[in-house]
């Protein structure tokens, strides 16, 4: 069964996610609230995917991705980003990200990069 770790200092988004993917199917999650925890989380877990929030307490999600990648260079990682976020996107993908979805989202936009991703 494939893990995801769903990270977003925002515990309404982390359920809202972790909601879409229940109803396609997914039964395996970790979540993290902040980047530091995500990092802490991916090193003990080495879940399949992370989505990834990028504006996070303590380190954010830029950092966190570099962080998750040194630990497992093929971690796969998809960005969350908000309106306005294209230069961290960019930044995000430089830096190993497979793919990104701007908040808000539909749930099917999620459903299918997730499903690109891990099946
Ligand atoms: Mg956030």
């Amino acid at each position: 069964m494939q893990t995801i770790l769903i990270v977003d200092d925002a515990a309404f988004m982390r359920m809202m996610i972790k909601d879409n993917l229940k109803k396609s199917g997914y039964t395996e999650f970790f979540e993290a609230g902040d980047g530091e925890t995500a990092v802490a989380v991916y090193t003990d877990k080495k879940p399949d995917l992370v989505l990834l929030d990028i504006t996070m307490p303590n380190m954010d999600g830029i950092q966190a991705l570099q962080a998750i990648k040194k630990v497992n260079p093929a971690a796969k990682v998809v960005m969350c980003s908000a309106m306005g976020q294209e230069g961290m996107v960019v930044e995000a993908i430089k830096l190993g990200a497979l793919d990104f979805i701007v908040k808000p989202f539909k749930p099917e936009r999620l459903i299918q990069t997730v499903k690109s991703i891990i099946g």
